[in-house]
């Protein structure tokens, strides 16, 4: 059985240890921050074997080097990881990687960086995403294309929609707010915005996210919406994608 232990960690990221208690081994999901994933790590009686990194930017990949060196990690990541640290396994769409006996699928998400990836656990109904989705909500698109971004996020609307998808920041009310300009008469997103400020404004986290919820109210998945391509523009879904992009970037 397959154990997400969640908690914050630099400014706005969440960090994610994921134990398999039969074998007892535990993948730190990215490593914004060593001294952080190796306190709650001995907290909860578990020792870092893994580091599975999902793309390279130092809130992801930065304390790679330091959790290695503490406990002797495995480092599985995309190739791109090498400008952060070194990497024992390199991966890539297509490739599998394995905790205990549970299988992840590694997808290929890029479009906020080259090289992202998300890590989803069809058995388990688990997805971690990094900064390809988020609640509500997509990466800036810093090295991607538009077409390429919108490829990515169809193969996370393909998982099962009840994938429970674990995201890499929270930034769920900003995001809100964009998404009711980009879709305003969206009934089930002004309810999920509703009860994002509620819970926000008592302090409780927003992630994770279920993909069902997320196809009937983020704008960026929804970007072949007949809806949104009225308000956006675009010939086709990337270009509409790539409108909503940029909208948010100026919001
Ligand atoms: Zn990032
Ligand atoms: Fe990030």
């Amino acid at each position: 059985m397959l154990e997400v232990h969640q908690f914050p960690c630099l400014s706005d990221n969440y960090g994610y240890l994921l134990h398999d208690s039969e074998s007892g081994e535990t993948a730190a999901i990215d490593t914004p921050d060593a001294d952080e994933y190796l306190e709650q790590a001995k907290a909860k009686g578990w020792t870092i074997t893994h580091i599975w990194n999902t793309h390279w930017h130092p809130d992801h990949a930065g304390g790679n080097g330091d959790i290695a060196k503490a406990v002797g990690a495995k480092i599985v990541a995309p190739q791109e990881v090498e400008k952060l640290s070194s990497i024992d396994q390199v991966v890539s769409h297509g490739d599998t990687v394995t905790l205990g006996s549970h299988t992840a699928q590694v997808i290929d998400v890029s479009g906020h960086t080259n090289g992202h990836v998300a890590f989803n656990f069809p058995d388990s109904g688990i997805a971690f995403v990094g900064d390809s989705v988020f609640a509500l909500g997509c990466g800036r698109m810093f090295e991607g294309e538009p077409k390429q971004f919108w490829d990515s996020l169809q193969r996370i609307k393909a998982f099962s929609e009840d994938t429970v998808l674990y995201c890499a920041h929270e930034y769920t009310q900003a995001n809100a707010a964009f998404a009711l300009h980009a879709d305003p008469d969206n009934p089930e997103l002004q309810a999920y915005a509703a009860e994002i400020e509620d819970k926000r404004s008592r302090g409780e986290w927003t992630v994770p996210t279920v993909l069902k919820r997320e196809l009937a109210t983020n704008p960026f998945l929804r970007a072949d919406d007949p809806a949104l391509q009225a308000r956006w523009g675009g010939d086709a879904p990337h270009e509409t994608f790539a409108a909503i992009r940029a909208g948010k970037d100026n919001f």
